[in-house]
């Protein structure tokens, strides 16, 4: 296991619960339970994030420090908003943990950071619309999934990262429409409250890191599995079962 990814579960359980110590307790609690039985990797991190997510759905609001805007959206809001701006996760692995097709989440997070901006931010930046298409040759924007967005996190295919920035040296309207969403895409990632990781915190993710690999847990399975291997490779074991079939064989 990573202390990375503990490090990512910890701000990802923060934007979850709105607090360091719940943060931390929890996701302890829930990679133990986890780790018992598929071992702690990258994959039990997501596991453990779907489990905190379900959990904080069930929190009520008020529970919440509701002066925070962040802290006013959904759940699934905010998970998506920090798997995206400040554990910079793909698509397909918020896909993965979320347990959905990976074509749902830009949609749902576009509309995230349109909320969390506009609705509960309230802040006065140009809203990014697509803009007139300048010509047959501009992308078509989607306002629910748009291309702006996904050029910005990365999620293109070389041969359409390169069709577009060759068109946009061209096209203002283009040009414009990623600026927008520039602008957009860096408030929030100003605006995360999970960025801020207090030193005790991180002190307390590493005590945290070793404790679990000190627990015999980092391997989970395997470490079972390789006790199985020692066991049956030991050449007592091999001796012991001759004796046993001799011993048979002769009574
Ligand atoms: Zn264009």
């Amino acid at each position: 296991m990573e202390t990375q990814d503990l490090q990512s579960l910890g701000r990802l359980s923060y934007s979850l619960f709105g607090d360091w110590n719940q943060a931390l307790s929890t996701g302890e609690r829930t990679l133990r339970t986890i780790g018992l039985k598929d071992g702690l990797d990258s994959r039990a991190i997501e596991k453990a994030a779907l489990a905190h997510l379900s959990r904080a759905e069930s929190i009520q609001k008020e529970s919440f420090d509701l002066s925070t805007p962040f802290f006013r959206l959904s759940a699934l809001n905010r998970f998506l908003l920090a798997a995206n701006h400040v554990e910079h996760w793909s698509y397909a692995r918020i896909a993965r943990t979320l347990e959905l097709p990976a074509e749902a989440i830009p949609p749902l997070l576009w509309r995230a950071r349109l909320q969390y901006i506009f609705d509960e931010c309230n802040l006065a930046l140009a809203y990014p619309s697509g803009g007139k298409l300048a010509s047959s040759h501009c992308p078509i924007y989607d306002a629910t999934d748009p291309w702006t967005a996904r050029l910005l996190d990365e999620e293109m295919k070389p041969q359409e990262r390169q069709f577009l920035q060759n068109h946009m040296v061209a096209c203002d309207a283009c040009r414009n429409a990623l600026g927008r969403v520039r602008e957009l895409i860096h408030a929030i990632d100003a605006l995360m409250p999970s960025k801020q990781c207090e030193t005790w915190v991180l002190d307390e993710m590493h005590a945290q890191a070793r404790r679990l690999a000190g627990s015999g847990m980092t391997y989970g399975r395997s470490t079972l599995q390789t006790s199985l291997t020692q066991w049956s490779r030991s050449p007592g074991t091999w001796l012991g079962i001759g004796l046993l079939l001799w011993a048979i064989v002769r009574w």
